[in-house]
């Protein structure tokens, strides 16, 4: 027997059934994010492998153990693409979008792909709704707090019951550098203390030790986190982020432990999760990363502002347990002919085609039997009228059509059936 070869390791087919949930939560998605001055950009699923390694930093989980890169016979070296903010700033640079208008808002749906061990909620290739507000000299509180806002409304509007957001302030790049240093100082003596992978974190990106799951390394942060020096200017940014989040009426909790797993970001990061996803409970995220510009070579002399987050559509499906119409369920067809005979099926084609022309969903049996599996096959497909071809039709150059609601029926010539149908 032949071996059937099987979908890839955490990746999974769409069905048409379900794929109606999915054009739903899309359009809802581009709805919601236009109304909020967001339009849609459509990049490569696959960009140069440098520009990951450039934007997502070397000590980052997707850099270090999630990148599926592309097998090619050239030297350059091409990876799926893991997220989807690397490939918007490329994109904005190199099409020079920062003098094309002041503030970039933009948003995308598509798949990613990442090279994890597949679990429910976390899959190799997945799907995500994004959004990147970049500009030159465009930060501001206001944005950071647009942006939450806008992953709230989406998520409510997907009907997420129970998510909770967390927010937190990383500060400014040179406050990123200042606690650095200031963790390293007070964690210099305990390091012992620390799980073997906040070992190497502690060397090479001593942040990400505030998130670590592991007990000990919990309680020597916790003392710790309270106290993280940040700038005047940066806590000030911060409150005014807040200040919009409760005067929009949007609930918020500050975990100071939230420091995000890339590289790039500063001042806001926020993180969504939500109740009964087990441990992938995390249904977006996003921050603030003006820095990445210059990162990826924005023009030096400009200041630029940017902030996006992404939502995960998997995991909101299984947040949402939305369930797929039944089959046959579906938008069904305006007419459905049926050929009683396969002598009469060229007639039948003939007419589906131009019933199609005019813009109308048309169908017909592709395949003999009697008239009642015939009718069932009109049935089946939903059909609003069912136009019946027998001999008697064919010899008068008529067809029945039946109205599948009323069981009314009427004769009416080939020349007018197109014309009526309409
Ligand atoms: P996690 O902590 O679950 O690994 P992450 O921090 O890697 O998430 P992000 O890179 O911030 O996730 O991506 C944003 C969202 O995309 C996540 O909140 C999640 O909903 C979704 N997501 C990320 N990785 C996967 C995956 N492997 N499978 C399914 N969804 C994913
Ligand atoms: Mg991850």
């Amino acid at each position: 027997m032949i071996r059937k070869i099987a979908v890839p390791r955490g990746t999974s087919d769409i069905l048409p059934d379900t794929v109606l949930l999915w054009e739903e939560l899309e359009s809802k998605a581009r709805k919601v994010c236009q109304s909020y001055g967001y339009r849609e950009i459509r990049t490569p699923i696959y960009e140069a492998t440098a520009l990951f390694k450039r934007s997502l930093g070397s000590t980052s989980d997707i850099i270090n153990k999630q990148l599926l890169e592309l097998k090619t016979s050239g030297e350059d070296s091409y990876t799926l693409r893991p997220e989807g903010t690397a490939s918007v700033v490329r994109s904005y640079i190199e099409n020079s979008l920062d003098s094309r208008e002041g503030l970039s808002k933009l948003f995308y749906i598509g798949p990613m792909f990442r090279g994890e061990r597949p679990q429910k909620g976390r899959l190799r290739q997945f799907h995500q709704i994004g959004v990147e507000a970049i500009g030159p000299n465009s930060t501001s509180p206001y944005l950071d707090a647009e942006a939450i806002a806008l992953s709230i409304h989406l998520l409510r509007e997907f009907g997420v019951k129970g998510h909770h957001l967390k927010i937190n302030s990383l500060g400014s790049k040179d406050d990123k550098a200042h606690i650095s240093s200031w963790l390293r100082e007070k964690l210099a003596s305990r390091v012992n203390d620390l799980c073997k992978e906040c070992h190497s974190r502690y060397e090479h990106n001593v942040f990400r030790v505030l998130d670590c799951k592991n007990e000990s390394c919990r309680r020597l942060v916790d003392a710790l986190v309270k106290d993280l020096p940040l700038s005047g200017t940066s806590q000030t940014y911060f409150q005014q982020v807040q200040g919009a989040l409760k005067g929009a009426g949007i609930d918020f909790e500050i975990a100071p432990h939230l420091v995000r797993g890339l590289d790039y970001y500063t001042h806001t990061v926020f993180e969504i999760t939500t109740d009964g996803l087990g441990s992938q409970d995390a249904v977006g995220a996003g921050g603030r990363y003006s820095g990445l510009m210059h990162e990826l070579g924005g023009n030096e002399k400009i200041d630029y502002g940017a902030i996006g987050f992404a939502l995960g559509i998997e995991r909101i499906l299984l947040a949402t347990s939305a369930v797929p119409p039944m089959v046959g369920q579906g938008a069904g067809v305006d007419a459905f002919v049926v050929a009683m005979d396969e002598a009469y099926q060229p007639q039948a084609f003939l007419l589906v085609q131009q019933l199609r022309g005019v813009g109308l969903s048309a169908d017909m049996n592709y395949t003999g039997g009697s008239i009642k599996s015939q009718m069932n096959k009109a049935n089946k497909a939903n059909a609003r009228f069912a136009v019946i071809l027998g001999e008697e039709e064919m010899k008068t150059k008529t067809v029945s059509v039946k109205n599948m609601q009323t069981s009314t029926q009427e004769q009416i010539p080939w020349g007018q059936v197109v014309e009526r149908l309409k």
